[in-house]
């Protein structure tokens, strides 16, 4: 089955075209980042109106990528949520308007799945059962996953996502959205051991995070730094690596834990975090300990586009599930409330 996949659920427009059997053909993103970027923060009025100008054109140009035409297309995925509600309707409309025109069917899909599922576009695929931690801009989640819609979360965040950790400590740093990967790169620059952040709640069971904390320990040190007339280039790295050292351990004694406490030997990683170098070398090594495996997706398929969507979508369409008649738009969705791909799906 031929399937269009297309991402709007926040700033990124996304499209690709997956072939169940061929495996993924092409795909386009276009980022809103420089649009949003004078005011500090993604304006939902303003992605939506970009959706709707870029939407139809990367369709256009996955298809022609793909040396397709419309008339190919066998079925249509779309983000429903969790997102912003203007940006996912844009998807939904141009989903549920081509699938009608085309008479193909079309189905809304959890954006988290389709994080979640990603890693399963590279060579050598996780098999099922796996431990899966979400880290992305609005999610960390650790999820025992014993199939396509068979989500037992086993922890998450009490308070930010360890990519919005990320995004505020870029901030303090003086540096641009999206923080993570800037972040990354000021601290390759730092000098270890320099600052010793706190690793929260690691030192009592549970695979909860919380990650508000640290960006006030963050703060306060770079209050403390710019009062001592210290707060120069050198000292910014310094901060940047004890940050990203305190939320990469922290992510890999709790992944530990869920390992060990889901007696599983794969673990996949997921989201925009999921990029960082760091962090996979942190996993790596504790996994190898375990004698366990770490599986990611390559960099551009970690944070949002449209080839996860037309990959979880062809899983979900090409069991049978589909849309009914209206667009879905879903802003809240908790993932483990998901059908397993083979139960039938009501709208
Ligand atoms: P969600 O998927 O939860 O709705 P989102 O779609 O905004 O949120 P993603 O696109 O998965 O999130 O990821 C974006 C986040 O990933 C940002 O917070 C960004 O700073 C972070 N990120 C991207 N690359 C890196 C990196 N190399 N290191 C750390 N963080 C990174
Ligand atoms: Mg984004
Ligand atoms: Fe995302």
């Amino acid at each position: 089955m031929l399937v269009l996949g297309i991402e709007t659920s926040c700033d990124e427009t996304g499209v690709a075209l997956f072939d169940s059997e061929a495996g993924l053909l092409s795909h386009a993103l276009f980022s809103q980042i420089d649009m949003h970027a004078d005011y500090g923060g993604v304006v939902p009025e303003l992605a939506s109106r970009d959706h709707v100008r870029k939407l139809l054109p990367l369709c256009d140009q996955v298809l022609s990528d793909a040396g397709k035409e419309r008339a190919h297309i066998e079925g249509i995925a779309y983000t429903a949520g969790p997102g912003l509600v203007g940006a996912l309707m844009v998807g939904g409309s141009v989903a549920h308007a081509l699938g009608y025109a085309l008479g193909v069917p079309v189905l809304g899909v959890h954006h988290m799945e389709g994080h979640l599922l990603a890693p399963m576009l590279e060579d050598a695929p996780p098999a099922f059962p796996f431990v899966a931690l979400l880290v992305s801009g609005g999610h960390t989640q650790l999820v025992r996953v014993n199939g396509i819609g068979e989500y037992e979360m086993l922890g998450e965040s009490v308070d930010d996502a360890a990519g919005e950790a990320f995004d505020k400590t870029a901030k303090m740093l003086g540096l641009d959205y999206p923080g993570g990967p800037r972040v990354a790169a000021l601290a390759e620059k730092g000098t270890p051991d320099r600052y010793r952040f706190p690793r929260p709640m690691t030192d009592r069971p549970g695979l909860d995070f919380s990650f508000s904390g640290l960006k006030t320990f963050t703060l306060n040190t770079v209050n403390a730094a710019k009062d001592a007339g210290e707060f120069d280039d050198q000292v910014r790295a310094d901060i940047a690596l004890a940050f990203e050292s305190a939320v990469v351990d922290t992510l890999t004694i709790k992944c530990r834990r869920a390992l060990e406490q889901a007696e599983c030997k794969r673990l996949v990683i997921a989201g925009g975090v999921s990029a960082n170098k760091r962090l996979r070398a942190g996993l790596e090594k504790m996994a190898a300990k375990l004698n366990a495996e770490v599986f990611y997706a390559r960099p551009e398929f970690c944070t949002d586009n449209g080839a996860m969507i037309a990959y979880a979508g062809a899983q979900r369409l090409v069991a049978g599930q589909r849309d009914g008649d209206r667009i879905v738009a879903v802003p809240r969705w908790p993932m483990n409330t998901l059908p397993a791909v083979s139960e039938p799906r009501q709208n």
